[in-house]
């Protein structure tokens, strides 16, 4: 069930990737030949990360029926297909990458073959006025957009930051300078690289967190495919989508929950469901307009995070269910100039009628220069408790903070974390006569509160609820489908 995807499924896999290549550059006009897998090395069936604790032992017996590449698998593949184009790194002034085994170099825009590379012989591009200049195998030349394919898809390739699976691609960044690295790979392997890094690695009593995680992260993405689409790939790898860090480090128990649930993803109303999780909701979860200027969505609602029969919160056992964060009155004054008038900039932008008014000024008062920090307190609250509004009134006037934002102004003197924890908080105001002395935050839980809260999920998981109980006490009314099949 850990074991690695079939072959077959692989190369298909790595076909299409190329063809979202091609896609991305804009010149696909469907699959490319590819050249004849004869030269290519004895595929590796259940190929599993060097790392791995205990190595996959796939008995001779199972292995697939076609150990070489099937004929012309991606027309119609045996299984449902998601490729992905991961978006590693913007801006490269140079990138450099290796594949294991042997490999293609290819114009990702025609599909035709520049170089092979034997193990371990780098891929060099740069940057050259629109296009990428490559250096492979004793050849160079110049593209719009450069292929890596390694001829056996279980080969990992290692580029900055880690080695992967898939297919990669180099194009020019749009808009920029430098060079854009995208991982070309199928959803499923792309999980295995997300599940660890984004809820940990736990014992076999809390399997069926990883399985609820595996799902929520399945849905984030089939969700989120496309969205990038003006950077050239579909998510970045990082939190700005979902934390993704390759083949390097997977987790035997958190492939196996994905093998579990595949190909399961959470649908309402005909689609995937916007699957937000975050580490610790603190005792309650949140609706979306408690926090962000978006509309509230059925399937993500407060939710009170306890066991119904000891309520006890699910997420108690949290490190970060109580903490507290405190700032003299002159630090947090130093930090306010700054957050305050981001906060001001970015709400100008995108806030609307949630944000309301984001500044009140005094007379004379101006946005951008905050000044002196008189006096801060919470004006209202959401139903799950969080801050709805702060206002923090300095020399220039009155700032109204919002939602989720407040984390982004309360930020912590340490710099760790970069922001305030959660937005469920009590503000404490120390004085020394009628100045303020020192700023206090008593809060629960950490991150935005909306959807699956990760450390509740191995509270449940824990205390015996499966990993369908999770998914339906956090996303209320979806169901659970087959992701679709591969749309371009
Ligand atoms: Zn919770």
């Amino acid at each position: 069930m850990g074991r690695s995807s079939h072959p077959a499924r692989l190369v298909a896999g790595a076909m299409l990737a190329l063809g979202c290549a091609w896609l991305v550059a804009g010149g696909c006009a469907g699959p490319k030949r590819l050249p004849s897998v004869e030269t290519s090395p004895r595929p590796r069936p259940g190929v599993e990360p060097a790392v791995e604790a205990a190595p996959s032992t796939v008995p001779a017996q199972e292995l697939p029926a076609h150990p070489v590449a099937p004929p012309i698998p991606w027309l119609e593949p045996a299984e449902p297909l998601r490729l992905l184009g991961v978006g590693l790194l913007e801006d490269r002034p140079t990138l450099e990458m290796r594949a294991e085994g042997a490999a293609w170099v290819r114009d990702a825009d025609s599909g035709h073959t520049l170089a092979a590379l034997e193990a371990g012989e780098p891929l060099t591009c740069r940057r050259s006025g629109e296009d990428v200049s490559w250096e492979a195998g004793g050849e160079s030349g110049r593209v719009r957009s450069v292929a890596l394919q390694p001829i056996d898809p279980g080969f990992l390739v290692s580029a900055p930051g880690g080695s992967y699976r898939g297919d990669f691609l180099v194009i020019a960044t749009p808009r920029g300078h430098g060079l854009t690295l995208v991982n070309n790979v199928e959803l499923e392997d792309y999980l295995k690289g997300v599940v660890p890094w984004e809820i940990g690695r736990h014992d076999v009593s809390k399997f069926d967190a990883l399985c609820a995680q595996a799902v929520a992260a399945r849905t984030y993405t089939v969700a989120r495919i496309g969205s990038r689409q003006a950077r050239g790939f579909d998510l970045y790898a990082t939190v700005m989508d979902q934390v993704y860090k390759g083949a390097a480090n997977e987790d035997a128990r958190c492939n196996e929950a994905i093998a579990e649930t595949a190909p399961l993803v959470l649908r309402h109303a005909g689609r995937e469901i916007e699957a937000y999780y975050s580490a610790c909701c603190g005792g309650s979860s949140c609706a979306v307009s408690e926090v962000w200027p978006k509309p509230d969505l059925p399937y993500l609602r407060q939710i009170a995070d306890k066991s119904s029969s000891s309520g006890e919160a699910w997420c108690a056992g949290s490190p970060y269910y109580h903490w507290r964060e405190t700032w003299s009155a002159k630090a947090l004054e130093r930090i306010l100039q700054r957050t305050l008038p981001d906060y001001v900039d970015y709400m100008a932008q995108g806030g609307g009628a949630w944000a309301g008014v984001s500044f009140t000024p005094s007379r004379g008062g101006s946005a951008g220069r905050p000044g002196a920090l008189r006096e801060i307190a919470i004006k209202r609250r959401t139903p799950s408790g969080r801050v709805a509004e702060l206002a923090v009134v300095m020399a220039a006037g009155t700032y109204h903070v919002r939602g989720d934002r407040v984390r982004w102004v309360l930020t912590p003197s340490s710099g760790n974390p970069n922001i305030l924890r959660s937005a469920l908080f009590e503000l404490e105001v120390v004085r020394d006569d009628e100045r303020l002395r020192e700023v206090s935050v008593r809060g629960r839980g950490f991150g935005h509160g909306i959807g699956l809260c990760q450390t509740g999920a191995l509270g449940m998981a824990a205390g015996g609820q499966s990993w369908r109980d999770i998914l339906a006490h956090y996303y209320p009314g979806a169901t659970l489908d087959a992701v679709t099949r591969q749309e371009r």
